[in-house]
């Protein structure tokens, strides 16, 4: 736990941690607001209540006030050009309020008479779940359903999950991700995205389905599970989600504008490795739209920047879309083999045998030239290509039948499939490394 250390002034200024830990980009240095930073347990104890107690001018952020805080420094981090770093500029809570200020939205959030026995949201947050939908696995959901499911299991397993966003799409939709771990610092990372395209309904479901049953069943988990921090991004594409539940169910691409009307970007086709290649367009009103040039989207930006360069050791890569039952690694923007083929296969036969041994549906495996057909500027190749993650895969789910409409009464035995698959994928990544090092 943090202590509260008052460097000037009367006031205080206090971070729910997680919440700060959760809008904190993980390239982004915000350990100049160590000082105002209480860990969650701090409100159990009962000298910090007094604490709490004594400290007139004492303020939690809210989540709101948190992320606009943020997100004005990720801007000045951007646009700074001198050596003066904004960093310095926030670092006293005066200039850390006036930032506030500016944004309009500190308000009257700041006053004297913040009950902190309560903490800071408990009443509030409650009240929020009331007018949400209770998440299942027997519809498809909306997005708002979809990003209150995540916040629920933050809010209900504290210990071991963490919401975060890690930037806007570009009708300013939170990219909203959930990080499950125990916090061993020995645990390597997964990541899994799913709904980079919109009318993948099945993807954002089995995602989330998989990662509410990691987080309920953590203690109970194999080790292969529970040494891992696992990285869910369920929506990539929020608002061409919307889009295709509102509009035009078969949208496939994102909503950006080009030309004076939204054509929207594939942005399964707008990452840097082999971008422009065979298999992308460069027409933006062809479904495969690869964007102007690589990364022109903040969806695949915020992708990047944590992938790539939040320093985060990701051992795997996994993105669901659909349809095809395929289960596909790199490269697929050029025919000849990667060099770690047979590793990438091997993961990718052990993949498939768990979903037929779950579901009876066979997968194939293989490169895109094999099973699908080329794609370039994928986020699959990127990441194995740019980001060296060593087992990247791509999954394109049921069903050859239903294409994108999978009945909503499929949802549950597809999840459960993959998520066994997704069991079988961290048994064998364990048991491969552990030989590798008897061996060495
Ligand atoms: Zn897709």
């Amino acid at each position: 736990m943090k202590r509260l250390t008052k460097s000037s002034g009367n006031d205080g200024i206090l971070i729910k941690s997680h919440t700060l830990q959760g809008y904190a980009h993980p390239i982004i240095d915000m350990s100049y607001l160590d000082p105002y930073i209480f860990n969650d347990d701090v409100k159990d104890n009962e000298t910090n209540v007094q604490l709490f107690d004594n400290e007139t001018n004492v303020h939690f952020f809210n989540d709101e006030e948190t992320q606009v805080c943020h997100e004005r420094y990720v801007r000045e981090k951007k646009s700074e050009n001198d050596t003066e770093c904004p960093k310095e500029e926030l670092k006293s809570e005066s200039c850390f309020k006036e930032t506030l200020q500016r944004e309009s939205v500190l308000k009257s959030t700041i006053t004297p008479e913040c009950d902190h026995n309560k903490g800071y949201d408990t009443a509030e947050k409650k009240s929020i779940n009331k007018t949400h939908k209770q998440i299942n696995w027997t519809e498809y959901h909306r997005l708002s359903v979809i990003h209150s499911f995540l916040d629920d299991l933050e809010y209900d397993f504290p210990s071991i999950c963490t919401v975060g966003v890690i930037g806007n799409s570009i009708e300013g939709r939170k990219l909203k991700i959930l990080k499950v771990s125990n916090s061993n610092a020995s645990n390597s990372a997964v990541w899994m995205d799913a709904g980079i395209h919109a009318r993948e309904w099945i993807a954002p479901a089995v995602a989330t389905y998989i990662s509410d049953h990691i987080v309920r069943n953590f203690a109970t988990l194999p080790t292969s599970m529970t040494n891992k921090d696992w990285y869910f991004h369920p929506v990539v594409n929020p608002d061409g989600y919307e889009y295709s539940h509102t509009v035009d169910r078969m949208w496939r691409k994102n909503r950006a504008w080009f030309g004076g009307q939204c054509v929207g970007v594939d942005l399964n086709r707008n990452f840097s490795y082999g971008w422009g290649g065979k298999g992308s367009s460069d027409n933006p009103t062809n479904a495969f739209y690869r964007g102007q040039v690589p990364f022109s989207e903040p969806e695949s930006c915020a992708m990047r920047d944590i992938l790539y360069k939040s320093g985060i050791p990701f051992q795997v890569y996994i993105t669901l879309h659909s349809y095809g039952q395929v289960i596909l690694f790199p490269f697929a923007y050029r025919d000849e083999l990667c060099p770690d083929y047979v590793r990438l296969l091997e993961g990718a036969t052990v993949m498939s045998k768990a979903i037929y041994e779950s579901s009876g549906n066979t997968y194939k495996v293989g490169i895109s030239r094999d099973v699908m057909y080329g794609a370039s500027g994928t986020s699959n190749d990127w990441s194995y290509g740019k980001a060296g993650i060593p087992y990247c895969y791509l999954i394109e789910l049921t069903s050859k039948k239903h294409r994108f409409r999978l009945p909503k009464e499929e949802i549950e035995e597809t999840g459960r499939a993959i998520l066994n698959c997704v069991k079988a994928l961290m048994d064998h990544i364990d048991n491969k490394s552990k030989n590798d090092n008897d061996n060495n």
